[in-house]
């Protein structure tokens, strides 16, 4: 108890504001754990950073003292990626949310890091532009950027690699470092940029960031078509995408997810898997190659009030899920597999689900093959969390062994170390050394990414 009044004393020399030092329960616990259902630990203090000089301040003097720091922004990653294991200090960003800059002819913005895709979206509108990487849920750009985030437009558009020019990171010691340009492009030396993209708040805290946007599509067409099968459904995305057709999403929702949707947002789509596509152009292209593929039912609109409603019942589907089992916690899965392999990956995920006895439905991303399965479970009880981990490591297994990768967007964690460790047994002697080089004294967001 001393060492944490000592620690807050420290940090409120460098961030005097009472308010923004904080150790009141109900921060601690917003700060110790996530939707998953990996167990919640709380940080020992709370900071809440409002600029890159408070942030540098608050490193340099963890680093010093051997404190851990986990960055926080929205806290709507999946894999345990915001608890502080170890305790030490949550280092909130979403107080540093400023739009800073929207270059409508460069077709560029510069965000704080706990600024929201919303609020970008709501600065960039005006100009005609979008930033188009949606996870769903209203997450900061600097989480985003830190888990690599992707979500229904990656298939046209790509995830945060793709969007992420030039960013302002503190290092572990305090050290502040700037990294790409305001260019769309560059050779110029190692690409730090991309490096810290993905690396979870392990290698660096990200204070500012310059993103790509992109014109608002004059035209978008949104079209549902019903299955009889997931595996139909998959064979018709790879078959659209596979044609060229260049869709701005392509969505699988299996019966399950539709049945909990219905029951949740007052939807009323019969309880079949279905494609969710969003596009621009060739309507006829994409009825055409559903039906060959046994579409019962298919269903276009443009009008931008039922695109959204759409859409929103798509994000909607992991808290649908939830609502199937209050109380319950999730886990997700979030493979992904060559286009090729995704029908029989996706025929292997329903089997095994169907074998555990766990409810969960199946949602994905399926024009990149990418799919997730939201299987819910008690914490408490031991063996719903056991079947739950023998029912992940059979699909992770499955998409390694079909090309795959154990994580398409949700990132490591702490969910996936082991999984990591399985896909790239060759890489970890050089992901610890890059950590070290970049983190000596292990402070940042210890205990994930690097097993
Ligand atoms: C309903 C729902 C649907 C989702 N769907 C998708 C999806 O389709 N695609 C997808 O990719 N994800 C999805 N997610 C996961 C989640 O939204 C993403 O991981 C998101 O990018 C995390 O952003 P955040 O601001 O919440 O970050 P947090 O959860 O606060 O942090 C995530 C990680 O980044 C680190 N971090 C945060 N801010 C910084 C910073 N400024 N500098 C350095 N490190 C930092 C943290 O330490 C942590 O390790 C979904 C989540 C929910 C709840």
């Amino acid at each position: 108890m001393a060492v944490v009044a000592d620690l807050r004393a420290a940090l409120l020399r460098l961030v005097p504001d009472e308010s923004r030092v904080s150790e009141v329960e109900s921060v601690l616990d917003q700060h110790a754990g996530d939707l998953s259902y990996h167990e919640p630990h709380r940080p020992d203090v709370v900071v809440f950073a409002e600029s890159t000089a408070e942030v540098s301040a608050v490193l340099a003097h963890a680093n010093a003292a051997g404190v851990p720091v986990v960055a926080f922004g929205a806290g709507t990653s999946l894999e345990g990626h915001v608890i502080p294991l170890h305790g030490g200090i949550s280092l909130d960003l979403t107080r540093m949310n400023a739009v800073v800059a929207v270059r409508p002819d460069d077709l560029t913005a510069t965000v704080q890091a706990g600024a929201t895709r919303s609020q970008l979206a709501a600065a960039a509108g005006p100009h005609g532009l979008w930033f188009p990487v949606d996870p769903g849920a209203d997450a900061t750009l600097g989480g985003m950027a830190a888990t690599n985030a992707s979500g229904t437009t990656t298939v046209r558009y790509g995830g945060m690699r793709a969007h992420v020019l030039a960013l302002e990171v503190v290092l572990a010691d305090g050290r502040v470092i700037r990294t790409g340009t305001r260019a769309v492009k560059t050779s110029a030396g190692y690409n730090l940029t991309e490096l810290f993209v993905g690396s979870e708040g392990t290698l660096g805290v990200i204070t500012e960031l310059t993103l790509r946007l992109h014109p608002i599509p004059e035209r978008i067409i949104v079209a549902r078509a019903a299955f009889p099968s997931v595996e139909a459904a998959c064979r018709a995305a790879a078959a659209i995408i596979g044609a060229g057709v260049l869709v701005t999403r392509c969505e699988l929702l299996d019966a399950t997810t539709i049945a909990a949707l219905n029951a949740f947002k007052g939807t009323s789509f019969p309880e079949s898997p279905y494609l969710f596509i969003e596009l621009g152009s060739e309507l006829e292209t994409v009825r055409e190659l559903a039906e060959d593929e046994g579409a019962t039912a298919f269903e276009s609109e443009t009008d931008p009030t039922a695109r959204a409603r759409m859409w929103d019942a798509r994000h909607s589907a992991l808290m649908a899920s939830l609502a199937l089992a209050p109380g319950s916690k999730a886990m997700t899965t979030d493979v992904a597999v060559p286009l090729s392999e995704l029908a029989p990956a996706i025929e292997h995920a329903r089997a095994a689900l169907d074998a555990s006895g766990l409810r969960g439905g199946i949602v994905g991303h399926v024009g990149d093959g990418n799919f997730h399965l939201a299987f819910l479970l008690d914490p408490a009880d031991a063996e719903s969390v056991r079947r739950a981990q023998a029912l992940n490591t059979s699909l992770v297994e499955d998409a390694l062994a079909r090309g795959g990768t154990c994580t398409g967007e949700h990132g490591i964690g702490y969910g996936k170390l082991g999984y990591l460790a399985r896909e790239h047994p060759d890489l970890l002697d050089l992901y610890r050394g890059i950590k070290e080089l970049f983190d000596p004294n292990g402070i940042l967001n210890p205990g994930k990414v690097v097993p």
